[in-house]
């Protein structure tokens, strides 16, 4: 599979590190049941077949996290882009 980092390029996925569905957010703190909020959030996830959002994190490139749309029953890659909406170069230093 070959993801197209919206800086570095069409790359092998081997230079990317998956994290996974990129649609749950993180619950408040002060929510009434907190423990088990946090449980489901951390542990419980769908397992859709077609299109989902993922992150995944450049390690050998760029090292940013992109937020890559793939249809997880063709692995058709849909989109890619920055998964922070306000970067648009390179971190400090990277130059
Ligand atoms: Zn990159």
């Amino acid at each position: 599979m070959r993801i197209t980092c919206p800086y570095c390029g069409t790359r092998s996925s081997h230079e990317f590190a998956y994290l996974g569905d990129a649609t749950p957010t993180r619950p408040s703190p002060d929510t009434p049941d907190v423990a088990s909020t946090f449980h489901a959030y951390v542990y419980e996830r769908d397992n859709p077949a077609g299109p989902l959002d993922e992150l995944w994190y450049h390690t050998a490139g760029c090292r940013r996290w992109l937020k890559v749309a793939r249809d997880t029953r063709t692995h058709e890659i849909l989109a890619v882009a920055f998964a922070r909406k306000d970067e648009t170069s390179l971190p400090e230093g990277m130059e």
